[in-house]
């Protein structure tokens, strides 16, 4: 039932459910069209998206393989399919990421690219809205009739794209396709009550973004249908029955009263970002046991040290609990980049830091870690240990991740801040300027700060006039422990406490879930500035974690790290760490693109030398060799 049809820009950060859980959210996450990244750590990241990322995923979908020549021929109502039913979608996710890029500044190829794309996606759509190449090119009698095979999902990523595209360039012509798909499936569907659900979840998240853009409320009642159809046996026999796994497709329980992670990863992470958006954009509140049900299992019982998910490989998800193996976790970056999407929902409905915790975990280590330093290859898997026989690909038969990634880090500057009626939140340290909508006015924010290699962040707030408002900064997790929930915890503890300053003094703040609450009157150029004591902090896993049994894993600041025996002269399995270990931290700027490495004195076969350990996300960029996350503990 629709409770609540149009938000205000920004909603009440007041508005809670009778039963005081979250309804229709804390804050808004700010959108990345206010951010402008300029940090050392992301800006050469985010060069390298402009000019290898999206050109190799360009080279890959328009000439190496079929994806465009599927719509040209889809044009033409003639021709053969090439590749596999779902590879609509990576032309969709590539568009959206240009989108996100061509924001941050005009490229007249890039744009000229994408607008040809956009060209042959148009003429490819069938006159009632339909759009999709494989059943327009395999026989369009048939659509519809296998839920698996991904239409509803090309169709969300459409829709993403359109609106990615829209809002960087201001031309309609793809979000209009989306939009007459949109219609086609709510007449097909909704309107109709044929029972359908969807095999691969997208669509759902895809038309609140639509329903946000458009107001038009069918998109959101859509959405809430989508979410409505599982658990009621209606995929039951149709699909994905052959997976013999429980839930692979979140289908055996009503979204409502799931309360465990099942199945696979990404498909989790997209559903429950959806129902996040769905109570979000309605202020039912009844999904939110559910959610928050499922996240606890998720982070408690199901997570790698990396913020990687889905441990499988045969079911591309969830297995046993706390059966988190190294050399064989599956991690697909999707289903990292998921749980970006997932937590910042997470986060921004509760007003908790802990999601925003999660989604830094899983941002900087098992996400990152998906594409390569020069921008061209990629994971799609992310183990944690390895014996030299994984590296990075350009490219693979099924093609989900590299624009996976390459949207997520394209729109990064949507991930950064937060805004309520009367209060701004800063979740993410990274060096930026934004500019943020409050009431009649606009909010300047700046921040400096080399984080993750240091921990000091200079915040500097420039209202237009001086304004009555609450600052909430995230006090990152990591501080205290490593994730919520007990899976990990350090083995050494320290000083732990941050320092908060304003205009140079010592700030008084409340700690509220997370966040310090600075309230004042702010004026133009008041300046916050953070200390975060940074240090080579251990890490141990639950025992139930049998993989990481005896073993300790070091982690500095948000940033996981590995060895690699390209660095190492002892065999890396058989390097050993202890908490009373002495490290030392070095800054090298010409070492993998600009990394903090650690060293300390290891003892292997009686034999001494010294270790060196480097991020996570910076492995596999030497060629293949062995790497260990978790090392053994003397
Ligand atoms: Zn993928």
């Amino acid at each position: 039932m629709i409770k609540k049809i149009l938000l205000p820009a920004v909603v009440c950060w007041s508005a809670m459910s009778v039963a005081g859980q979250p309804s229709t959210g804390k804050f808004e996450p700010v959108d990345f069209a206010q951010v402008r990244i300029d940090d050392s750590f992301w800006s050469p990241i985010l060069d390298r998206l402009r000019t290898v990322t999206l050109r190799a995923c360009i080279e890959y979908t328009e000439t190496k393989t079929g994806r465009i020549r599927n719509f040209e021929k889809a044009a033409m109502r003639k021709g053969q399919h090439e590749g596999k039913y779902y590879d609509d979608s990576d032309v969709y996710k590539a568009l959206e990421a240009i989108g996100y890029v061509l924001h941050m500044g005009r490229d007249s190829a890039l744009e000229r690219t994408a607008d040809e794309w956009i060209d042959k996606i148009a003429a490819a759509q069938l006159s009632d809205g339909y759009i999709n190449t494989y059943y327009t090119l395999t026989g369009i009698d048939h659509r519809w009739t296998d839920m698996e095979k991904h239409e509803d999902f090309c169709a969300g990523h459409l829709i993403e794209a359109g609106i990615a595209y829209y809002k960087a360039t201001g031309k309609r012509k793809l979000l209009e396709v989306g939009i007459r798909m949109a219609d086609h499936m709510d007449r097909t569907f909704r309107l109709s009550n044929r029972h359908w659900v969807s095999g691969h979840e997208e669509i759902e998240l895809a038309l609140v973004k639509l329903y946000h853009l458009t107001h038009n409320v069918s998109y959101l009642k859509l959405s809430e249908w989508f979410l409505d159809q599982r658990g009621r046996g209606y995929g039951k026999g149709v699909i994905w029955d052959d997976w013999k796994k429980p839930g692979y497709c979140q289908d055996d329980v009503p979204v409502k009263a799931q309360r465990t992670i099942e199945g696979h990863a990404v498909r989790a992470m997209y559903l429950y970002s959806g129902a996040a958006d769905v109570e979000s954009a309605t202020g039912d509140s009844s999904y939110w046991a559910a959610l928050e049900s499922v996240w606890e299992d998720v982070v408690g019982r199901n997570l790698y040290i990396t913020g990687g998910i889905g441990a499988e490989e045969s079911n591309e998800g969830f297995g046993l609990p706390y059966h988190l193996p190294n050399r064989d976790a599956y991690c697909e970056t999707c289903a990292s980049v998921g749980m970006v999407f997932w937590n910042q929902r997470m986060n921004s409905l509760s007003g908790d830091a802990k999601y925003a915790d999660v989604l830094e975990r899983s941002l900087y280590n098992a996400a990152l870690d998906g594409i390569s330093l020069s921008g061209d290859h990629f994971f799609y898997g992310n183990p944690l240990a390895s014996s030299g026989d994984v590296t990075r690909k350009e490219w693979f038969g099924t093609a989900c991740c590299p624009s996976n990634i390459a949207r997520l880090l394209a729109s990064l500057g949507g991930y950064i801040y937060g805004a309520s009626s009367k209060a701004i939140w800063v979740n993410l340290f990274i060096q930026d300027s934004a500019s943020i909508p409050m009431g009649a006015d606009t909010l300047g924010i700046t921040q400096h700060t080399r984080y993750p290699w240091d921990g000091a962040v200079e915040l500097q707030v420039s209202p237009e006039k001086e304004t009555n408002f609450e600052l909430h900064i995230r006090i990152p997790g990591w501080l205290d422990r490593p994730v919520p929930g007990g899976l990990y915890a350090y083995a050494n503890q320290g000083d732990q406490r941050p320092e908060l300053y304003i205009n140079g003094g010592k700030a008084d703040y409340k700690l509220e879930q997370g966040y310090a609450v600075l309230a004042r009157k702010w004026k133009k150029g008041d300046r916050v500035d953070l200390r975060f004591p940074m240090k080579v902090r251990m890490i141990e896993a639950n025992p139930f974690v049998k993989a990481d049994s005896g073993r300790s894993s070091l982690q500095y600041g948000p940033l996981v790290y590995c060895i690699e025996s390209v660095d190492n002269s002892q065999p890396v399995q058989s390097m050993s760490v202890r908490p009373e270990g002495l490290f030392t931290v070095q800054y090298e700027p010409h070492f993998l693109g600009g990394v903090n490495v650690i060293r300390w004195a290891t003892s292997a076969n009686g034999k001494k030398s010294e270790a060196l350990a480097i991020p996570y996300y910076s492995w596999n960029n030497r060629g293949p060799g062995q790497m260990e996350v978790w090392l053994l503990a003397d």
